[in-house]
């Protein structure tokens, strides 16, 4: 046996070598594909092998009004923003509510905010485009009998427009703590009427309010301030817990620093959600893990059946695996081998 193994670890290694490719890599993705993740990796992953492949930039056609392409490298992050990119509300607008005793879904066709609801008021996360503020946020709330006076703390995924959008109205309107990542204060700062500098959110940071304590991972790659959070959430009173991976696309504009980043960043949650325990995912974008339908399947729910959302540990290190097979495949491309 001892033999066996001398001989054959040179073959293993050389094999695996020669598989760290832009096609070994996002076939690796690819294997992995289910509706858990699957729009995580059309974002993520290259869209076809190639060194000067935009075909999925966040930025790109059928997104309008999304966040701009070449996302990580920076600036650029008040496009899309004004009256001028408002798009008529049954372009975008969506029905959201709640998915578990303590969380809600606010949403649009294409983001997604989310309301945590605890003892002693509400944590949001993300606040999608400012022209969604009203419908989805705020009458979102109320429609599901929340007081988004209640929002105490609003913490911002990463400060591109779909999700930092209404971070300023919601300041003014409700007095929220607002936490972003330190690089995204110094992205969010550059917009045409940036929130006021706030709470410069910590790697592993506990933000607790009344009973409920979110965990922040500071996981730049998509920017460079990036938040992931774990969320701990009850179905009709079982324990769970929601893992946030807060910036999922990629583009060949991302910089190989911030693909190197991304890797790493996705290991590690990944580690860290398996040590505690995290079955559910949460996205915010709803095309990441097919959330709209997923929400109308939560809908139709009877008593018994399981939550379309608890999708178990197994598949929470999946979406972190498939993101992070997808940057190693951009990564691979950028460094010519594709
Ligand atoms: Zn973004």
């Amino acid at each position: 046996m001892r033999m066996n193994a001398t001989i054959l670890f040179p073959l293993c290694l050389s094999t695996l070598l020669a598989q760290d490719t832009g096609t070994a890599h996002k076939a690796a993705a690819t294997a992995l594909l289910n509706s858990n993740n699957s729009g995580a990796a059309r974002l993520a992953c290259p869209a076809t092998i190639g060194p000067v492949s935009t075909a999925n930039s966040p930025g790109g056609p059928g997104r309008a009004g999304g966040p701009p392409g070449g996302a990580a490298k920076g600036g650029g992050a008040a496009k899309g923003r004004g009256p001028a990119a408002t798009p008529p509300k049954e372009n975008w607008y969506a029905e959201g509510g709640q998915v578990f005793d303590n969380l809600y879904m606010l949403t649009t066709k294409v983001n997604s905010a989310w309301a945590v609801k605890t003892s002693q008021g509400i944590i949001l996360i993300d606040t999608l485009f400012g022209y969604a503020a009203q419908d989805a946020i705020v009458d979102g709330l109320k429609k599901v009998g929340l007081d988004p006076a209640d929002i105490k703390y609003i913490i911002v995924s990463h400060a591109h427009g779909d999700h930092d959008g209404a971070v300023k109205f919601l300041q003014d309107t409700y007095k929220p703590r607002i936490i972003m990542g330190p690089k995204d204060w110094e992205l969010s700062a550059r917009e045409a009427d940036p929130p006021r500098h706030d709470i410069e959110a910590t790697d592993g940071q506990k933000v607790t309010l009344g009973d409920t304590t979110v965990t922040i991972y500071i996981t730049p790659g998509h920017t460079g301030g990036t938040l992931s959070v774990l969320v701990p959430v009850k179905d009709h009173g079982q324990p769970h817990l929601a893992m946030e991976w807060g910036g999922t696309a990629l583009s060949g504009g991302t910089s190989k620093e911030m693909l190197e980043s991304y890797i790493s960043n996705a290991k590690r949650l990944k580690d860290i959600s398996d040590g505690a325990g995290a079955d559910v995912i949460i996205v915010n974008h709803t095309e990441y893990n097919d959330a709209l339908n997923r929400f109308e399947r939560t809908k139709a729910r009877k008593a018994g059946e399981p939550n379309p959302w608890i999708v178990g540990k197994g598949e929470v290190e999946k979406y972190l695996t498939v993101v992070e097979e997808c940057a190693k495949a951009w990564l691979a491309i950028g460094d010519g081998r594709p």
